[in-house]
C-alpha cells in the first residue's frame, strides 16, 4: 500500500496552553492560574477564560482590573463573555477580568504593599507578590497572545471620557484605536515598568481603553468599551463584518479625535473649585475653565486653559489644593470641530444596537 502523505491540515491542531491547561479549536473553559497567598492564608489566583474558534486568527487579550478599583472593564469583559456575537469566533479570545485580584479585594487600585501593579513589569517569579503577579500574566497569558486590550477608568473623583491610548509607532495598535471607535484616541508615551511598554519591546500591539473613573460603573463607558472590543474583533476579523444598513449608523464614518498631546489646567491656589465645562467640551488658550475660590467669600481665582482642545479627563473634587489638576485636554487644534465630533460620536452611540446577550447562567 502507498504511503499516503499527510495534508497540512491533517496535522492534529496545536493547543493553546494556559495555566498548565491545553485548549484546543473549539473549546471554551476557565482556568485559575495560582499567583501566591494573602495574609489569611486564602490563595490568590487570577481567572482566565479561554475561547477557541474553529478557524484559526489572531489571539486576542481582554484584561481588566489591572489596579483593582478601576472596574468598568469588569463589566465590559461580563458583557463580551455572554455575547452571542462570540459562537461565530475565528481565532482566539483570552480574557482576564480581574488581573489584579489582590487590589480588587481591598477596592484598591494599589497592591497590598502600595505598589502599582503596572510599573512592575516584566515582573519575577521570585520577587514581591506584586512582581509575581505581573510575572505570571506575562508569560502564561500575555505570551500567548498576538493582540491586546488593557481597559483602565481615571482615578476615583476624576473621570476621564472614553478614550484610546496607543504607543507613538504602535502601527497596528493606531489601526485597533481607529477601529474602536472612541471618542478620542491619544498617542501617549510609554511609561517604564508598564503592560503597554512591555507588549510595545515585544512588538505586540496594544491599546489602552481608558473610561470613567474608579470605584464606579458608567454607562456610556460600559456601552462604548463593549462596542469597541467587538469593533476591533471585526477588524481583526475574528468576528464577521457588520450588516450595513443602508444610510444607518454603520455606514457613517468614525468621528473619532486625534490628539498626540496632552495638558492639565491645574489650581491655581486652594479653596473650593467650581468647574464651567465639562468631560469632551472645546477649550482655548486664556478661556475661564471655572473658578476656585476661597471657602469665606473674600477671593475668587479664575482657572485657564492654556491651549486649544477638548476636555478629556476633569476633577469633580469640591475642595482643592493649590497645583492640583483639574482639567486634562487633549491638544486638537479645531477644538470646535473635535467638541461636535464627540457629540456625534455619543449619538451614534446612542443608535448603536448592543451585542445581543445569551441568558445568564453562570459557568
Ligand atoms: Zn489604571
Amino acid at each position: 500500500m502507498p504511503t499516503r502523505l499527510q495534508s497540512p491540515e491533517a496535522k492534529p491542531p496545536r493547543p493553546l496552553t494556559i495555566g498548565g491547561e491545553d485548549f484546543y479549536p473549539g473549546d471554551r473553559g476557565v482556568v485559575d492560574i495560582p499567583i501566591g497567598s494573602l495574609i489569611d492564608y486564602q490563595p490568590v489566583t487570577m481567572t482566565v477564560h479561554v475561547l477557541r474558534g474553529k478557524k484559526p486568527g489572531p489571539c486576542l487579550l481582554v484584561s481588566a482590573a489591572l489596579h483593582g478599583d478601576e472596574i468598568i472593564g469588569v463589566e465590559v469583559i461580563r458583557r463580551l463573555l455572554r455575547s452571542t456575537a462570540l459562537k461565530r469566533l475565528r481565532g482566539d479570545l483570552i480574557v482576564v477580568p480581574v488581573v489584579n485580584m489582590p487590589a480588587f479585594l481591598s477596592h484598591s487600585r494599589y497592591l497590598p504593599d502600595r505598589r502599582d501593579l503596572n510599573r512592575l513589569f516584566p515582573g519575577s517569579p521570585k520577587g514581591s507578590l506584586g512582581g509575581r503577579l505581573a510575572y505570571a500574566f506575562l508569560n502564561q497569558v500575555v505570551m500567548q497572545c498576538t493582540h491586546a486590550i488593557d481597559m483602565h477608568t481615571g482615578a476615583v473623583g476624576r473621570p476621564n471620557l472614553p478614550q484610546i491610548r496607543v504607543s507613538p509607532g504602535d502601527h497596528e495598535g493606531y489601526e485597533m484605536a481607529k477601529a474602536f471607535k472612541p471618542p478620542v484616541v491619544i498617542e501617549t508615551s510609554l511609561r517604564a515598568g508598564s503592560l503597554r511598554e512591555t507588549l510595545y519591546s515585544r512588538a505586540k500591539p496594544c491599546i489602552l481603553y481608558e473610561a470613567g473613573e474608579a470605584h464606579r460603573l458608567d454607562s456610556d463607558a460600559v456601552r462604548y468599551g463593549l462596542r469597541g472590543v467587538v469593533s476591533v474583533m471585526r477588524y481583526l476579523e475574528m468576528l464577521p463584518q457588520e450588516k450595513r444598513a443602508e444610510g444607518g449608523f454603520s455606514s457613517r464614518r468614525s468621528r473619532t479625535v486625534v490628539s498626540t498631546m496632552t495638558s492639565w489646567s491645574r489650581a491655581p491656589r486652594g479653596g473650593v473649585f467650581a468647574p464651567e465645562v465639562g468631560l469632551g467640551k472645546a477649550v482655548t488658550p486664556n478661556m475661564e475653565l471655572g473658578v476656585v475660590a476661597d471657602p469665606f467669600g473674600r477671593h475668587e481665582t479664575p482657572i485657564k486653559s492654556r491651549v486649544d482642545g477638548v476636555v478629556i479627563g476633569i476633577s469633580r473634587e469640591a475642595t482643592v489644593n493649590e497645583g492640583d489638576g483639574l482639567f486634562h485636554i487633549a491638544v486638537t487644534q479645531d477644538p470646535a470641530r473635535a467638541e461636535s465630533q464627540i457629540l456625534q460620536s455619543d449619538e451614534q452611540l446612542e443608535e448603536h444596537q448592543e451585542e445581543r446577550a445569551e441568558p445568564f447562567v453562570g459557568w
